[in-house]
């Protein structure tokens, strides 16, 4: 999602179509030629990847990956929560990861959002003030900085010896690593 997505929200009055029955069509023919079966439920390369939920990310064409070579963990801006830290737990304590890369981007729609007018207008609509953060940010590159030292802070998370972080660029796809000091 971009910035101005989360300004005016698709309405149903746009001329919205559900998209349900023709992916299940399509899911017939994925069927047809589906290939995967001798897969394993353990990440062939010990690989778990937290990245932002943006749909103009494919992450495995990104980084070259096959089906079965790593977990993907999303949620909108590839934050560090409470819940990415559970999926991480399973992922290495139950399935033998042990490389975390953390995959944020450019123009993404978290970027220069008001944390507490976000919550504010929630809360004026719906009568329940928000119990989580937003976690809007500025700067992608810090943004990224601080998701590793969260993992490196986390008494859950077992293997911190291969953690790194990138920011993608939505307009060429290339790949910028964070150094510890952004
Ligand atoms: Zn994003």
């Amino acid at each position: 999602m971009t910035a101005s997505d989360m300004d005016e929200p698709p309405t149903t009055s746009s001329g919205f179509e559900p998209n349900a029955d023709e992916l299940l069509a399509r899911n017939a023919a994925y069927a047809e030629a589906f290939d995967d079966h001798d897969l394993a439920v353990a990440p062939r390369r010990q690989l778990a990847i937290v990245a932002c939920m943006d749909s103009r990310m494919a992450i495995f064409g990104i980084l070259g990956l096959e089906h079965g070579d790593a977990h993907v963990i999303r949620n909108a801006g590839g934050v560090i929560t409470d819940d990415v830290i559970r999926s991480l737990c399973v992922s290495q304590r139950a399935l033998g990861t042990r490389e975390i890369l953390l995959l944020h981007h450019t123009n993404c729609g978290l970027q220069n959002v008001s944390d507490d007018d976000f919550k504010a207008q929630l809360e004026r609509e719906t009568g329940i003030k928000p119990w989580w953060s937003l976690e809007s940010f500025v700067d992608p590159y810090t943004d990224v900085a601080q998701s590793i030292r969260r993992l490196e802070l986390s008494p859950f998370i077992a293997h911190k010896d291969h953690i790194r972080g990138f920011v993608y660029e939505v307009e060429t796809g290339l790949l910028h690593e964070v150094t510890r000091g952004d």
